[in-house]
């Protein structure tokens, strides 16, 4: 007989519960979904169940690994990429930590490529003037991309995936990457030229500590005049704080951003009714050009249907003891 698992789904949205639902009969799994975020305070939800699935703004720091592994939770599933939110120190030998290393590049990539767009042209804008019978075209101008320099910082799938889609407009493209690819006609630089040559700078790398606000005060300072920053990695690639004096002092001419630094008190959540306790993140939306989504980059179907199967694969292959391809972090046989 088959023995379904039971897993703790935590931080869950609809989206997640229409596709994971659909599949986890057909991986042997059960799922009880949680609102809540886990954190150490509430790990201890995981009692009885066999394994948990998290995603980014979940925090899995050493005391939240340490209840789990004290519960007997054996396995992590990341329903996500990075696993910056993971402390993989702790969870060694623990808890296996596993993850969807690819899901859609396109889904990203297209959103941060929709983020320029909207940026540039001032579609967002528009919008809203149309609606109230404004036809107004005043301050909506915008730029061609088409001759300009796109400097793009980590070139794994979603930073090639952006290389490719961004090509359509015929940018001169110029990329940084510490392990550059080698059968592409990517035309690397140093990380100082990116900064002095592009016009617009698209990040794509991972959060570690050599990225960490990888865009400060001091990489502004050698950018050109009027930069544009798109942002659909991770919240901390950028100092907010530096990033807002840019934009203060009209350094930096625009910036898109799907993350920022202090999401996780903030992304996915309703926040219409409340006071923002955070001192940047007001300051940076109200700003004529900066645009802000919370962390969507990735809410394609395509993606979404991956993520659930994918993770429900993970799971099966741990329960099955069969080889996990995707586990970032092993608990000791
Ligand atoms: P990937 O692992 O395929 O590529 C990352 C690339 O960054 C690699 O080529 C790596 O060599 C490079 N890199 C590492 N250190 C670097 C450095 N110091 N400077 C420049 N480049 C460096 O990952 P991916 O699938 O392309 O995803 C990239 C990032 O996108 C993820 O780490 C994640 O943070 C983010 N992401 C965001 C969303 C979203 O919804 N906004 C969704 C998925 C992924």
């Amino acid at each position: 007989m088959v023995s379904i698992k039971k897993i703790a789904f935590f931080d869950t949205k609809p989206y997640d519960k229409i596709w994971f639902d659909k599949y986890k009969e057909e991986f042997g799994i059960d799922i009880k979904y949680f609102d809540v975020k886990l954190t150490s305070d509430t790990a201890v939800i995981a009692r009885d169940f066999d394994g948990v699935c998290a995603f980014v703004n979940d925090r899995i720091d050493e005391l939240t690994v340490n209840i789990l592994s004290a519960l007997g939770i054996n396995i992590i599933a990341m329903r996500c990429a990075g696993y910056n939110n993971v402390d993989l120190k702790a969870a060694m030998d623990k808890i296996t930590v596993v993850r969807v290393p690819v899901y859609s590049p396109y889904a990203v990539a297209e959103h941060a490529v929709a983020l320029l767009l909207t940026l540039n042209r001032k579609t967002h804008r528009a919008y809203i003037r149309t609606k109230e019978h404004n036809f107004n075209i005043s301050g909506l101008e915008g730029f061609d991309i088409y001759g300009k320099t796109v400097g793009v910082i980590g070139t794994g799938k979603i930073g090639q995936t952006f290389i490719d889609v961004i090509s359509g407009f015929k940018p001169n493209i110029i990329a940084y990457d510490p392990y550059p690819v080698k059968d592409k006609s990517i035309n690397y630089v140093s990380l100082d030229e990116i900064f002095e040559k592009s016009d617009i700078i698209s990040l794509h790398c991972p959060l570690t500590k050599e990225t960490k606000n990888i865009i400060n005060k001091d990489s502004i300072r050698k950018m050109k005049d009027g930069v544009y920053i798109i942002n659909t990695s991770r919240g901390q690639l950028i100092n907010s704080e530096d990033l807002l004096e840019g934009i203060l002092s009209r350094k930096v001419g625009g910036a898109a951003l799907d993350v920022y630094d202090e999401e996780e008190h903030f992304f996915f959540e309703d926040f219409s009714q409340e006071i923002i306790h955070d001192e940047t993140l007001p300051r940076l939306i109200s700003m004529p050009n900066v645009i802000i989504t919370s962390h969507q980059a990735f809410l394609t179907n395509e993606a979404l249907e991956s993520i659930a199967k994918v993770t429900l694969q993970n799971l099966k292959d741990f329960f099955d003891n069969k080889e996990i391809k995707n586990a970032i972090s092993y608990k000791k046989q």
